[in-house]
């Protein structure tokens, strides 16, 4: 698979998981038609994004097409962020974290650990690098630490430099791949424990997980810094207005909300001739602000499934994914 053009700051990647076993038992249709490398084919709409995955890629193959240089970026003092958007079950998971411990299904999430510590080793020997990461979830626009389960709502500070940032989320310094898996397990455990849940939990809130690198020359005592937040969204399903009600609904309004933020601020960049971008308008738009656009490499996954049952839901997904272009 070639790799994707460096010049354009924003990439739209479209995934599209399998049919599962009980959509194959209940008789859905696959709906895709996969037409060159960039363009999908659903309901007779075409759709063109910079990259269209067909069901059959591998974890591997989408890592190396666009993730991959993101790091490097990341390692030159650029900050980036990478999200996966789609309904709840679309693949968002099995794209960003995948099998955690498993070489060939493990997601991006894993494969950027492993990568930022192979090119350290292989950098100049007079670099000192100093990695540490956060992991936080926000739901209901509450944002938890999930590496302190007692930090259930922190806020959004502004640094003297005006970057925004989660103040007192932990840190974690890590020195190695594994110390980066350790992390995200740990983060991952205590999520489950303050959910009854998880399944449902997770496709309601948008987990955040943060690589922050510093590196200083030792002699030069030059410094470069640069941070990827690496995003799994919440399920951009509709709830439907007539089944949900009390909290349920309140926490699609949330999630609508969040996401169509998210939306307006993407498209805003894509745009480029925009002189306001509304990044105050969530949370999340505001601690991504100077993650996003501009200088930035921002990449975002839009998953779907292939399902003629979920077209709807699959054609909207799209839809959000254009607005990006
Ligand atoms: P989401 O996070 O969007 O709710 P998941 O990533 O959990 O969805 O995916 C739902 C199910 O589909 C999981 O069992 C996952 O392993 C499987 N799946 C998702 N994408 C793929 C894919 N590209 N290839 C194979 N299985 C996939
Ligand atoms: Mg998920």
């Amino acid at each position: 698979m070639a790799d994707l053009p460096s010049e354009c700051n924003i990439k739209v990647l479209c995934r599209f998981r399998p049919l599962n076993q009980s959509e194959i038992v209940r008789g859905d249709l696959f709906l895709p038609k996969f037409q060159g490398d960039d363009t999908v084919v659903v309901g007779g709409k075409s759709y063109a994004f910079d990259r269209v995955f067909p069901t059959n890629t591998t974890q591997e193959q989408v890592y190396n097409t666009c993730a991959k240089q993101i790091v490097k970026d990341v390692l030159s003092g650029y900050n980036g962020t990478i999200f996966a958007y789609g309904q709840t079950s679309s693949g968002k998971t099995h794209t960003m974290e995948g099998k955690l411990h498993d070489p060939h299904q493990m997601g991006i999430i894993p494969r950027i650990a492993e990568d930022i510590f192979n090119h350290i080793f292989a950098m100049d020997e007079n670099l000192e690098f100093h990695i540490k990461v956060s992991y936080f979830e926000i739901y209901m626009d509450k944002i938890r630490d999930l590496l302190d389960v007692t930090k259930t709502n922190l806020s959004v500070h502004e640094d003297k430099n005006r970057v925004p940032y989660v103040k007192g989320c932990t840190e974690r310094f890590v020195s190695s791949p594994d110390e980066v898996m350790d992390v995200i397990d740990e983060g991952k455990a205590n999520r489950h424990v303050a959910v009854t849940n998880m399944n449902e939990h997770s496709s309601r809130s948008h987990s955040i997980f943060l690589i922050n690198i510093k590196q200083e020359h030792v002699e030069t005592e030059q410094k470069l810094c640069g941070k990827l937040y690496l995003v799994d969204l919440a399920g951009s399903e509709k709830v439907s207005k007539t089944g949900a009600a009390g909290s349920v609904l309140d926490e699609a309004k949330n999630i609508n909300k969040s996401l169509s933020a998210l939306g307006n601020v993407i498209s805003a960049l894509a745009e480029g001739t925009k002189s306001h971008v509304p990044y105050r308008d969530s949370k999340m738009t505001r601690i991504l602000q100077d993650s996003l656009g501009g200088n930035c490499r921002t990449t975002m996954f839009i998953c779907c499934s292939p399902s003629s049952y979920n077209e709807g839901e699959t054609k909207s997904t799209l839809m959000f994914g254009q607005r990006a272009k």
